[in-house]
């Protein structure tokens, strides 16, 4: 915050008030804000009946309690101070972040994320722990679902069950289960839905949650009998973009040179225009975070970086096809989370 020239923090919603306290913010219109200023102690302003819910650390920042017929706002301006510049959660509600700006009118206010954004991106041993924990549990997930049936099941049927499966072997939640088979799979977000998976179906699973605050997810694909040969030597490119955009990240590297040895591999394959987005996106508290493998990144790769790789190639009215792990930069050179087999599973 100092060498930013920022005086305070400001955290509501989003994921950097969980990762600094360990207290996620309820999304209400009842106001939770972190005030976090550069010198002095941190407090935490949380509505009376979510109080108890946070657990205190003196060391670190004091619980503010607000009563329904107290403001808030006036609370967090005071506790501001005058403050010339703040950071303010990127993720926090507009009405509070117009009341605030009302409130504190001589304050120049920036995203935290310049200030959370550097400390986030790197992984420490303890998040890389979680992070492992939270593949290993997908994994076993994913290699499990090739032994299981899929003809006769619809979409809906198997994305309760990968929801089921993350919460049995210890996620928190699910953050999602997508299950898009036949030309379902031609759209990568597709909502799981009645179509029922018959024989010769493509069947794409992406899938994660989150353990102990940390993010898992992976995606790997199935066919309900042998697949023919289109489908076989389309994997077959999908697989060897993955490989060489896993080895292409190495610490040093730009993101965007990683998205460019995916998109090389298919494109020089023939399916360059339906390789329709980035490669892949950093990892962590959060689903998506930075660093994000896209064209335009320059950012060099760091250890500590942690982020999915997955390529994908989309035949609208056919089928579609990704191959997603998360891995991990170290200096040893970049490390796979997911072991679970990438090869194209054929399934009952
Ligand atoms: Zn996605
Ligand atoms: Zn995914
Ligand atoms: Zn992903």
């Amino acid at each position: 915050m100092g060498e930013l020239g920022i005086d305070v923090l400001l955290l509501s919603v989003g994921a950097d008030l969980p990762y600094l306290t360990g207290y996620e913010a309820m999304p209400l219109e009842r106001l939770t804000m972190l005030v976090l200023p550069r010198d002095d102690d941190a407090a935490l302003v949380v509505p009376r009946l979510e109080a108890a819910r946070v657990q205190e650390r003196p060391e670190a920042f004091t619980v503010r309690p607000w009563e329904e017929t107290d403001d808030p706002i006036g609370l967090v301006a005071r506790l501001a101070g005058p403050a010339g510049t703040a950071a303010i959660g990127d993720q926090t509600w507009a009405r509070f972040v117009l009341d605030l700006q009302a409130a504190m009118p001589t304050t120049r206010f920036r995203k935290a994320s310049e200030v959370t954004g550097p400390l986030r991106i790197v992984k420490d041993a303890a998040e890389v722990a979680a992070l492992r924990a939270a593949a290993r549990a997908v994994d076993e997930i994913a290699s499990a679902m090739r032994d299981r049936p899929f003809a006769g099941r619809t979409e809906a049927e198997i994305h309760r069950e990968l929801v089921d499966r993350m919460l049995e072997l210890g996620h928190e939640r699910a953050n999602f289960a997508i299950v898009a088979s036949g030309a379902n799979g031609a759209s990568p977000h597709h909502e799981p839905g009645e179509r029922t998976i018959a024989a010769g179906d493509v069947v794409l699973c992406d899938f994660g949650g989150t353990m102990r605050s940390y993010c898992s997810d992976i995606t790997r694909m199935f066919v309900v009998g042998e697949p023919d040969s289109e489908v076989r030597d389309a994997y077959a490119v999908l697989v060897d973009a993955q490989e060489q955009a896993v080895r292409a990240a190495t610490v040093g590297t730009p993101c965007e040179e990683v998205d460019a040895t995916a998109r090389r591999v298919i494109g020089d394959a023939g399916f360059g225009d339906r390789f329709i987005h980035r490669t892949g996106h950093g990892i962590g508290i959060e689903a998506h975070e930075d660093p994000y493998l896209v064209a335009g990144n320059a950012l060099p790769l760091a250890p500590g970086h942690a982020f999915s790789i997955e390529p994908g190639i989309y035949l609208p009215d056919r089928f579609g096809l990704r191959l997603e792990d998360i891995v991990l930069a170290t200096d040893e050179g970049p490390e796979r989370l997911n072991e679970a087999p990438r090869d194209l599973a054929v399934v009952d």
